[in-house]
């Protein structure tokens, strides 16, 4: 023989000696055996060789050359010459009772990292759908520690309640916790499990401008500064010049008005990222109205603010933008103007810290791919532990 140790180094099976392969309708079979050493007695520790009878254990492995494979093992039983005690023999790649290998686990495991479904992640590994959920309920993430930044935002989840609340780390890249619904009093219950010394180590908390969120942060996180996060705010800009642009559009004939939806991101992208045609396009639709103009100086006003380097920048470039909302007069503009005056520490907060919640709306959209995925999770544990192993590195 050139080379005996396969089964160990091409097939990871330590301690078994291959016996045949034979491939079945697709399916590789193989037949292994163990060689015959002398075992420790489990009950009077003394060794003995004598084997009482044999037992064969078919278990789920991975797939070999790209087909599945199953492994036949022939297990002894020993006899103990001294206390009479049998016993099986000991694999270590093999647990009792077990049905597929630790490596087979390993992969579903690993296969659920992705946004795939129960269903998707089974035919992988050719398991039942049901086995899979199985394996994947082994893993369970406790409670995390807080960190010093802590980001809170709610999506649809529709895991038992329609809306769950996603806790994140920022700074660290990292999703601590999914909770169940967005209550007040379920997140404030939540928070009571830490004690107010592990509450003291949370300095920021970063948020939409929610004053639900904003009241459970005052009362439960006694030395965080809150932080509006900047996205969130930008999205209001957006909304005041679609609404300026909508209100104007009803005036116009069909054919206009299809023109003007059509080309509805000329009017919301930036000025700078526009080219020389979309310039021109951009004219057109602002000859047409006053209102639009004026709506359109505004909107650009605004995320100039919102893209302001530091806190002098922000504060200098809203000074500007209450100018020219005072003397354009647009209710939109007006109304939005005033909600950021309204949350004005802590959005200007976003811009000294210079913290958002940009990582936690990345993960908002994978748990979207996973919940298209897999048609709904609707066992909240599970649609936990799913996003948080995930989201684990
Ligand atoms: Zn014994």
């Amino acid at each position: 023989m050139l080379y005996d140790n396969y089964t160990e180094d091409l097939l990871g099976l330590k301690g078994t000696e291959l016996i045949k392969i034979e491939e079945v309708q697709n399916i590789k079979h193989i037949y292994l055996e163990t060689k015959l050493e002398a075992k420790v007695c489990l009950h009077c520790y003394l060794p003995t060789k004598r084997v009482h009878s044999y037992r064969v254990q078919s278990i789920n492995d991975t797939e070999i050359g790209g087909l599945r494979s199953v492994l036949h093992i022939k297990k002894r039983r020993y006899l103990c010459n001294c206390c009479g005690h049998t016993f099986y023999e000991k694999l270590s790649f093999l647990k009792k009772y077990q049905r597929h290998t630790q490596r087979v686990m390993a992969k579903v495991l690993n296969d659920y990292r992705y946004e795939h479904s129960t269903k998707r992640i089974a035919a992988m590994n050719h398991l039942t759908p049901g086995i899979a959920t199985r394996i994947f309920d082994r893993v369970s993430y406790p409670r995390p520690k807080l960190p010093k930044v802590l980001s809170i935002d709610e999506f649809k989840g529709n895991a038992g309640r329609k809306f769950q609340c996603i806790l994140t780390d920022p700074v660290n890249h990292k999703v601590l916790d999914i909770l169940p619904a967005k209550r007040s009093e379920d997140i404030r219950a939540y928070f009571g499990n830490y004690s107010m010394k592990e509450r003291r180590k949370v300095k920021y908390l970063i948020m939409d401008m929610s004053q639900q969120f904003r009241d459970i942060v005052l009362s439960c996180f006694p030395e965080a500064q809150i932080v509006t996060d900047k996205f969130h705010v930008c999205r209001y800009g957006v909304w005041a010049m679609e609404k300026v642009r909508k209100d104007f559009q009803k005036s116009l004939k069909p054919e206009d008005r299809k023109w003007f939806k059509r080309s509805r991101w000329i009017m919301i992208s930036h000025a700078r990222k526009l080219n020389e045609e979309e310039i021109n396009q951009l004219t057109i639709m602002l000859s047409y109205s006053d209102r639009l103009r004026n709506a359109y100086c505004l909107k650009e006003a605004f995320f100039k603010f919102m893209e302001s380097d530091n806190l002098e920048e922000a504060k200098e470039r809203l000074r500007y933008l209450q100018l020219i909302v005072h003397v354009t007069n647009l209710p939109e503009f007006t109304s939005l103007y005033e909600m950021i005056k309204r949350w004005e520490t802590y959005i200007l907060r976003a811009f000294s810290s210079g913290y958002t919640n940009g990582y936690t709306e990345g993960c908002n959209n994978k748990i979207k791919v996973l919940k298209r995925n897999c048609y709904g999770v609707r066992n909240f544990n599970r649609f936990r532990n799913r996003i948080l192993h995930m989201m684990a590195a």
